[in-house]
């Protein structure tokens, strides 16, 4: 797939990404950022509606791997809670904790999608690595500065693909 900063698709968060929806783009490997993205900055626990989602994604045959900067526990934390496999101190937007992500799973990149909340981080690290990206909004502004970034990557948020 082409580099672009800007995301393949774009939805309001995690739960709104059907089953049905990575199956018609062929996706068999969902690469899940951590913060923002399926919890808040901070928390140790997931919503009940993440964990549903999650089971329902996996039910459907594609499998899930979380792909985080984060240096901390809460990757291994949400990686336990998922029963998925995790990648800390990934790096992005360096390509190299996806890259990673996908020969451990034995998944070519364009069977694979990533989902994550930044443009500058997430979506370059997706591009770089060739997989399908999917854009959710911040699940929360803790601060000013994720706020101010978020202002400018107000460009780039607009998807390229339209969902179906
Ligand atoms: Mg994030």
């Amino acid at each position: 797939m082409s580099f672009s900063l800007r995301p393949h698709h774009k939805f309001r968060k995690v739960e709104d990404i059907s089953p049905e929806f990575l199956r018609r783009k062929g996706v068999e490997l969902l690469i899940l950022d951590v913060d923002n993205t399926i919890a808040p900055y901070k928390t140790l626990t997931l919503e009940p509606a993440v964990l549903e989602w999650a089971r329902s994604i996996k039910d459907a045959g594609v499998r899930l791997f979380i792909v985080s900067n984060n240096k901390g526990q809460r990757p291994e934390v949400f990686s336990k809670l998922l029963d998925i496999s995790f990648i800390k101190r990934a790096g992005k937007p360096s390509p190299r904790g996806v890259r990673e992500a996908l020969s451990a799973s034995g998944v070519e990149a364009r069977r694979a999608a990533l989902v994550g909340d930044q443009i500058y981080t997430d979506t370059i690290a997706g591009a770089l690595a060739g997989v399908r990206v999917i854009l959710v909004e911040p699940i929360k502004f803790t601060n000013i500065f994720l706020a101010i970034r978020y202002f400018f990557e107000l460009p780039f948020r607009r998807a390229r693909e339209s969902e179906d």
